[in-house]
């Protein structure tokens, strides 16, 4: 065999459209909770992907789904169902408030049909101009013109002008200020149950039970953003599910796959009808592929065993990072829910954050940000507790940089 193109680092400035500024190092393979780079050096992986890698990498229970699958059928077509597709539905469906279910291929498109699908519910209302969104401040729901545009934050959004209107922003975890925009025009009120790219700033109870009751009054669609919280991340098997609160449409991606691309828009009944045949669509989603990997990654994830587990985890890291923060002080507040836990640096150390996961990389620690001042966390759900406690060996000797 021919050996393989030789690449490094520096031809992503060669070659790549300029919208990412990826680390120094190009990992080539990974294991649970570890991966190598190019030098065969090792990271502990604190970032799992974004909230992607929910069973680390490389996990049999995926290779197998996915080799498995990749013998028998990859891909058909829409003017066919198939097999995996169908038992990924049944899987969704089953364990969870939603009776239908819309399969794509990113949280972008799940949130870009949730919102088309509120807009064609508020036009078959027969309300006038019932087509206004409410979102939140620094909500973050895909790259998409639309999702941008419901996301909140301008940077994002700005240089694409003109959006699409019709949207509101106001204040997260303001009650008062969602109901002074929430009316009889409004279709839908799209929101996260834990912000994450935003920051990590979970909703408070009070807050989600009161959009809940304003939907309802006003006969607009409840939509939980889970892209990031979906599928285990917060303990449950979705954030909903830890408030009581139920939505009409909930969006899930990164973890449903475990690093494979897929994403899906969960509804019931009554709201699915309005997507009739011909109405939204898309090539690749509910591919047998995607959905076969999914269906296996979702199946490992709903037991008790795993989602106490991300619980466990949740308090072992919290213990950790509390004692490292002992030490260092450089943490303001440590919060999160489940294996989604955000680091909000102290004023002193404002706009550090980057410079924090620059550092770990160089111990050999994957880490993310969420905003400049907020380092975050989303290991695989199933991180073994010593690379829990060498990834936070390394971090230390990162933030004693800072410290510096
Ligand atoms: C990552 C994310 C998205 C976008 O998902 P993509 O797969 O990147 O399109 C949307 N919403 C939330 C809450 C996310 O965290």
């Amino acid at each position: 065999m021919e050996q393989p193109i030789s690449v490094t680092r520096s031809n992503f400035n060669d070659w790549m459209v300029p919208v990412f500024a990826p680390a120094n190092f190009i990992p080539v393979r990974g294991e649970g909770s570890r991966i190598w780079d190019q030098e065969n050096k090792e990271y502990i992986d604190f970032a799992g992907g974004i909230a992607v890698n929910a069973l680390g990498h490389a996990h049999p229970v995926a290779v197998n789904a996915l080799t498995e699958q990749a013998k028998k059928l990859w891909h058909v077509g829409n003017g066919y169902t198939n097999e995996p597709v169908l038992r990924l539905a049944k899987q969704l469906t089953e364990n969870t408030f939603a009776d239908k279910v819309f399969f794509c291929n990113s949280g972008a498109e799940a949130n870009e049909a949730a919102l088309k699908l509120a807009r064609k519910v508020g036009l078959d209302s027969g309300v006038a101009g019932k087509s206004g969104i409410v979102a939140f401040n620094n909500a973050f729901h895909g790259r998409t013109l639309f999702t941008v545009s419901a996301g909140g934050q301008p940077k994002y959004s700005q240089d694409f002008a003109p959006l699409p209107n019709g949207i509101s922003h106001v204040a997260y975890n303001d009650l008062e200020a969602a109901k002074a925009v929430i009316n009889e025009q409004t279709c839908a009120v799209i929101v996260e149950p834990v912000q994450g790219e935003g920051g990590v700033i979970p909703a408070d109870i009070e807050f989600l039970k009161g959009l809940r009751a304003l939907c309802d009054q006003f006969g607009a669609l409840l939509i939980f953003d889970e892209v990031q919280t979906g599928v285990g991340r917060t303990g449950a098997l979705y954030a909903y599910m830890n408030y009581g609160v139920t939505p009409d449409v909930l969006t899930t991606a990164k973890a449903l796959g475990g690093g494979f691309p897929v994403g899906a828009m969960l509804t019931t009944d009554k709201f699915a009808s309005h997507f009739s045949v011909g109405t939204h669509g898309t090539t690749y989603g509910g591919n047998p592929l995607a959905s076969a990997v999914a269906g296996a990654v979702f199946e490992f994830i709903n037991t008790p065993e795993v989602l106490e587990g991300v619980k466990h985890r949740h308090q072992y890291f919290l213990d950790a990072l509390n004692t490292l923060n002992a030490e260092y002080q450089v943490f303001d507040e440590i919060r999160g829910q489940g294996l989604l836990i955000g680091c909000v640096l102290k004023a002193e150390y404002a706009g550090k954050a980057k410079d924090i996961t620059t550092w770990a990389g160089e111990e050999g620690l994957l880490a993310l940000i969420a905003g400049p001042n907020v380092v975050r966390f989303t290991p695989s759900l199933i991180i073994p507790e010593h690379d829990i406690d060498e990834g936070i060996a390394r971090l230390k000797r990162a933030l004693a940089k800072l410290a510096k």
